[in-house]
């Protein structure tokens, strides 16, 4: 069964997790280090013989088009990820909208193809944005990644469903939550990003496979450029809980990942909804 594998390109300032020490207008000050971990991402792909989808921030592509052209040119999806990575539920629904058409403008501008994937920062979309999906497709998305069907410190949704929906009764757009486990009565997150990180190798790839063979259903997995890479400034004012979640097992991120990837099928978010929209027709 075919997996959607995906990135989300963001640089190691841009997280969540330090919104609260670094403050938007410090980005361009800041050390960039996305290119070369992108390309490292592709390098990784390659490898893994694998294509994926790059969910971009707009901030990103129109600072680096040469990476966002390579990653399309490679046979990956070019999708979007926003604009700053401001989370959805934060900006009501105009400002949702703005900000989803100029991130949009900058990476078609970059990758040459237009995005028609979206995947929410910090799996935003949820209970507080019942417009957000109506937005997405009229804006012309035809799949958000954006839910994550469990409750999280910082995201989640535990009413939504665990597998591909259609949020809309008269648009076509497919929300495909990422993926999650059910295990003695809890739901646990298991779509990576930090999860795959810090817990061991076997439980991700359990999760994969009971998601596929007893469910019957494709996992929906996302990592971070800068997860791959260990020699990143370190950032000293944020809460301490944040930063062993960022800067734990950084090293051993990039052998993990070849393995995952060489053990289970991947492929683009995008054909993956295709295949699951065949059975919500
Ligand atoms: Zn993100």
């Amino acid at each position: 069964m075919l997996n959607a594998l995906s990135v989300d390109v963001e640089d190691w300032f841009q997280v969540g997790a330090f919104e609260t020490v670094i403050g938007r207008d410090q980005w361009d000050s800041l050390e960039r280090r996305v290119e070369r971990n992108g390309e490292a991402v592709l390098d990784l792909f390659a490898e893994a013989g694998v294509k994926a989808t790059f969910f971009t921030l707009g901030w990103v592509a129109e600072r680096h088009p040469a990476l966002i052209r390579r990653a399309a040119e490679a046979g990956h999806e070019i999708a979007s990820h926003g604009w700053d990575h401001k989370r959805v539920f934060t900006l009501g629904e105009a400002a949702f909208r703005e900000d989803l058409k100029r991130a949009h403008r900058a990476i078609a501008d970059a990758a040459g193809v237009e995005p028609r994937g979206y995947r929410a920062p910090s799996f935003s979309i949820d209970a507080r944005t019942p417009w957000a999906h109506r937005v997405l497709a009229e804006e012309g998305y035809l799949y958000s990644s954006s839910v994550a069907p469990v409750v999280h410190d910082h995201y989640g949704w535990r009413e939504a469903p665990r597998f591909a929906f259609r949020p809309l009764a008269d648009a076509e757009l497919v929300e495909l939550p990422v993926t999650t486990v059910e295990l003695g009565g809890r739901r646990l997150a298991a779509g990576g990003g930090g999860f795959f990180r810090l817990l061991p190798y076997a439980f991700s790839s359990w999760a994969i496979d009971r998601v596929n063979r007893r469910e019957g259903r494709p996992a929906v997995f996302y990592f971070h450029p800068w997860e791959i890479d260990p020699g990143q400034p370190r950032v000293s004012g944020a809460p301490l809980r944040s930063r062993l979640r960022h800067y734990s097992r950084l090293s051993a991120m990039r052998p993990k990942l070849l393995k995952l990837l060489k053990s289970h099928k991947w492929g683009r978010t995008d054909d993956v909804v295709r295949s699951e929209r065949g059975r919500l027709a």
